[in-house]
């Protein structure tokens, strides 16, 4: 495969924060997806608050519906409230930052903690005020590409009711 191609359905694969359908790419032979191959994505106002950078890392592939992406969060961004078909697994890479589930506490998540989040509960996930936080993402679809339903804007009135920094 061209490196242009892979670079393209990687794209696609970050879709999972863009709000678009997913490439499924049928890999024949094993595929190595090197370091440095894949630009950066910068997250989309429509679904975040603040300055996100997404690392797309793994497409889904042949039968294999997970897809993966690492996303960065800068102090005080985060994603917007939205809820996952099939559910999500966070892995807490670097940093500090925090999760909520609709209706109850902010919560803190640290590097090497792992969050999972069920099918269909309202959630939001990002950075604390004033540090940043990276997690590796992990969704899969229900064969038509869509792993996340995004809503409303997490507002800087819910944003303040963790009162660390
Ligand atoms: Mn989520």
């Amino acid at each position: 495969m061209k490196k242009s191609m892979i670079t393209a359905v990687l794209i696609l694969a970050a879709g999972l924060f863009a709000g678009q359908a997913l490439a499924v790419e049928q890999f024949k032979e094993q595929r190595i997806i090197r370091s440095g191959e894949t630009a950066s994505i910068k997250g989309s106002d429509k679904f975040f608050t603040g300055n996100v950078r997404i690392d797309p890392v793994y497409p889904a592939n042949n039968a294999m519906r997970s897809s993966g992406g690492s996303v960065t969060f800068e102090p005080g961004a985060r994603s917007n409230w939205h809820i996952h078909p099939v559910g999500q697994v966070l892995i807490v890479t670097s940093g500090v930052g925090l999760t909520q589930e609709w209706g109850k506490p902010i919560q803190e998540i640290k590097a090497g903690d792992v969050v999972i989040c069920p099918v269909g509960v309202k959630h939001w996930h990002g950075a604390k005020p004033n540090t940043s936080m990276t997690h590796l993402s992990v969704c899969e679809d229900k064969g038509d590409g869509v792993v996340v339903e995004w809503m409303e804007k997490v507002t800087d009135e819910q944003y303040s009711e963790y009162k660390g920094n």
